[in-house]
């Protein structure tokens, strides 16, 4: 009977555990190791963050789904990987520490056949000093985060209805996030809170962000076709951001934020400081704290995972020049290249380099938006994952496997602009590919049939369908799988 182990139970591992139990068959073991009790849909975390939506709306127990399913749930923290076993034992295992309120603090060792890895995001407050919750910003990245980003932004509101003008800045705390959708969404439905709330003009909104130019989003920017002619994403945001009345720091790196004060550099080296009462500022990512030891117990976690911390696959990490990468450097198995009987799928595996031209200041700090990786390819890779095991369990470990690179798939991404049924709006792009392959599309990267911007209340029922949709999915309810990744 083969063991499939699944670290992580965000998108990407939740997707991979429901689709292991139904491809796989009975003969093979699904577990799941994960920290959390819950699964949360983190793209609503935006409408929390606002106060539109309740905590409990974005989030549901995994227990009892698991329990359904079949698959073997352990509430803990996935610590080390021995890929080899160790002294003791042949099997290769993962080391975790329980966080189950039952068996808080206990180690456990889980054997696996196939690993796979799915552990996200560490969010990385510590780069900036001052940063995050802990510090004196808010973020948005957790359903409680948004919960607390929700209370300050009612207190900025109370603080304008009785006639203090507030500074909102809003954006990414380091030179180096991703996410920067995640932050546009965010600045657009506080505009909107502003509105309903009729305190508009008591504010003034301020975005910052790492992106060289408005619309660039971490990749590198989107050109498109809109009623028949070609436009950019640059042109098309920097248009809403004068709508709305919204100023933007671009090409910035946060060196630390203080009571009020957000410390910033920008591409040509200078420096400044921007004031704010309220500040959601998104945090760098890195891998998530992982080791790895061979059999004889010796440290080889440089071998298995990149120093931004996240685990290498079938990618070229050889670092060559941003001029001269190709499409084919980015993976397409998701399969470490020491123990192909491990994946990293979503946002855990290492990318080989930036999408968006990365910048320095003449200071030599890095300015460069890292490479998003969305919902939409973390749940095909989590799926594909599951079909290569399924390969390699029927036909051995030579076996083809299927393959997704992320400059051979398309994206689409729903940024919500305001949530409301009637007046809500948002922007929806597709794109395709994600990763631009400028030897098959050699103007723009990508294909200008399938890559398309709207904005409008149109954009606002997707987002929120898709809200429903994918809850419905995640908790596996009659007909889930028909629901695309
Ligand atoms: C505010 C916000 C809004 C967003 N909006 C959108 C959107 O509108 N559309 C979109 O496509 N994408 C959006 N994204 C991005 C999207 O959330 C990610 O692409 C997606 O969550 C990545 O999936 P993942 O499974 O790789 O990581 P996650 O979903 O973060 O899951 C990681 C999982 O690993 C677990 N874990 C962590 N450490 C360990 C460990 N040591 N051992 C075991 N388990 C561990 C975590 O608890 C979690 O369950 C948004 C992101 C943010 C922050």
């Amino acid at each position: 009977m083969a063991r499939v182990v699944i670290m992580g139970a965000g998108i990407a591992g939740h997707t991979a555990a429901l689709h292991a139990k139904r491809l796989l068959g009975k003969e093979t073991q699904v577990v799941v190791i994960s920290p959390n009790s819950n699964w949360n849909w983190i793209p609503s975390n935006i409408w929390v963050g606002v106060g539109k939506m309740q905590k409990e709306q974005v989030i549901f127990p995994l227990g009892p789904i698991y329990k359904r399913k079949g698959i073997e749930f352990h509430q803990a923290l996935a610590k080390s990987i021995y890929p080899e076993g160790n002294s003791e034992t042949q099997n290769p295992f993962v080391e975790v520490l329980y966080t189950d309120p039952s068996r808080k603090d206990q180690i456990g060792r889980i054997e696996f056949d196939f690993l796979v890895n799915a552990t996200g995001p560490k969010l990385n407050f510590q780069a900036t000093p001052g940063l995050g919750p802990d510090g004196h910003t808010v973020s948005v990245c957790t359903a409680n985060h948004a919960v607390e980003a929700a209370a300050s932004l009612q207190e900025s509101i109370s603080r304008m209805k009785a006639g203090q003008k507030q500074l909102i800045a809003i954006g990414v705390g380091h030179g180096t996030c991703t996410c920067e959708g995640a932050a546009f969404e965010y600045t657009f439905n506080v505009d909107y809170e502003l509105r309903q709330a009729g305190v508009r003009d008591m504010a003034e909104i301020c975005y910052i962000t790492n992106e060289f130019e408005l619309g660039d989003f971490g990749v590198g920017g989107m050109i498109f076709t809109q009623q028949g002619f070609q436009t950019t994403s640059k042109l098309w945001t920097e248009s809403l951001f004068r709508e709305r009345n919204i100023k933007a720091i671009l090409g910035a790196h946060v060196e630390k934020v203080e009571a009020g004060a957000i410390h910033y550099e920008l591409v040509d080296g200078t420096k400044s400081i921007l004031n704010f009462d309220f500040a959601m500022l998104l945090p760098p990512f890195r891998g998530v704290d992982l080791q790895a030891f061979n059999k004889a117990g010796e440290d080889i976690s440089s071998q298995i995972f990149a120093t931004s911390g996240f685990m290498k696959v079938d990618a070229d990490y050889s670092g060559k020049p941003y001029e001269e990468w190709r499409a084919e450097d980015w993976p397409s198995t998701y399969r470490n290249p020491s123990y192909p009987n491990i994946f990293a799928v979503g946002i855990a595996f290492a990318p080989p380099h930036q999408i968006s031209k990365p910048r320095k200041s003449p200071n030599g700090t890095l300015i460069a938006p890292s490479p998003p990786r969305t919902g939409m390819p973390s749940g095909i890779m989590g799926k594909l994952a599951i079909m290569s095991i399924k390969e390699l369990i029927k036909n051995g470990k030579d076996a083809e496997v299927p393959t997704a690179s992320m400059a051979d798939m398309g994206a689409a991404c729903v940024a919500s602009a305001g949530s409301g049924l009637r007046n809500g709006s948002a922007a929806s792009m597709t794109m395709y590919p994600i990763v631009p392959d400028r030897v098959k599309y050699p103007n723009t990267g990508r294909s200008i049939p399938d890559t398309f911007g709207e904005i409008g209340l149109s954009g606002h029922w997707i987002k929120l369908l898709l809200h429903y949709m994918f809850i419905y999915k995640a908790k596996a309810r009659p007909g889930w799988s028909l629901i695309p990744e």
